[in-house]
């Protein structure tokens, strides 16, 4: 589809669900890869190992990405010492705390915000420097449907979403003039483990919201994905693009 060949990608949160997928795109489309991931070495090993079975260059680094700066910071250097360079940073590891908006605590709402919303902008800080040298790059938020939308039960999730759209947009506009390019992905209703979870009764509203009426797939998701990363995205900067079966229609 796309030719990525030559090219070096960090995907954080690759070693499940969507970043998975989007490992496993990049790397399809002849992207080196590197796997951050927070706990499970097993499954990103099985990642590296599906992509270096096809002839390709691929490495797991583990790390929180909601830890902040220093952390954020680490899992960079460790992509660049084992790749060499890093073209593409895919900002993907996120998780969900949901409450209602009056119950929610504090640890909720930090948690979600700083793994996020911190996380991908100290992941960008880091990458800048390098990218800025390079004068080329290409950063693909995994933002939400819910950051556009809102979603009851997930004030601290929509708000980081909608923050990340912020990030996406400065991000572009700070970076552009290097050849660097800033996009964000904003996926509707996607089977993973993280949506496996949700009440039945939310999973059929949502699906019933969503005029293309099924949930989508990880692959949907990683399609965008490779495209932002593709050489054909040049012109595209600071954009969202809603994978999400039409639930949201932006102007
Ligand atoms: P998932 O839970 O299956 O995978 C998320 C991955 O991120 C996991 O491997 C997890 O370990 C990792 N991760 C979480 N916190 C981390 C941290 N602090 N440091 C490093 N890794 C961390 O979820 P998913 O459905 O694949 O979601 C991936 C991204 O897409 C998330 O940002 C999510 O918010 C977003 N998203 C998902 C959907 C959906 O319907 N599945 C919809 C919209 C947006």
């Amino acid at each position: 589809m796309f030719d990525l060949t030559g090219k070096t990608a960090l995907v954080t949160g690759g070693s499940r669900g969507l970043g998975r997928a989007i490992a496993l795109a990049l790397a399809g489309q002849g992207a080196e890869v590197a796997i951050n991931y927070r706990g499970n070495a097993e499954a990103a090993d099985e990642v590296v190992q599906q992509i270096t079975s096809d002839g390709r260059r691929a490495l797991s680094i583990q790390g929180d990405t909601g830890a902040g700066r220093e952390a954020c910071e680490a899992i960079v250097k460790a992509a660049l010492d084992g790749l060499g360079s890093v073209h593409i940073l895919v900002n993907n590891a996120g998780i969900t705390r949901d409450n209602l908006l009056m119950r929610m605590d504090a640890d909720e709402w930090d948690s979600v915000i700083g793994t996020n919303l911190s996380g991908p902008f100290w992941m960008t800080r880091a990458i800048a420097r390098p990218m800025l040298k390079a004068r080329s790059g290409r950063i693909i938020n995994m933002s939400s449907a819910a950051g556009r939308m809102g979603n009851p039960g997930q004030a601290n999730y929509a708000a980081a979403k909608a923050g990340l759209i912020g990030l996406t947009k400065t991000t572009a506009r700070e970076l552009a003039s290097r050849g660097i390019t800033c996009n964000a992905i904003a996926p509707g209703l996607i089977e993973t483990d993280l949506t496996a979870d949700m009440p039945p009764a939310a999973t059929e509203a949502l699906t019933a919201a969503t005029p293309l009426g099924y949930i989508g797939s990880v692959e949907d998701v990683a399609a965008a994905a490779i495209y932002f990363a593709s050489d054909e995205a040049r012109y595209v900067t600071g954009q969202v693009l809603g994978v999400d079966g039409g639930i949201v229609m932006g102007s």
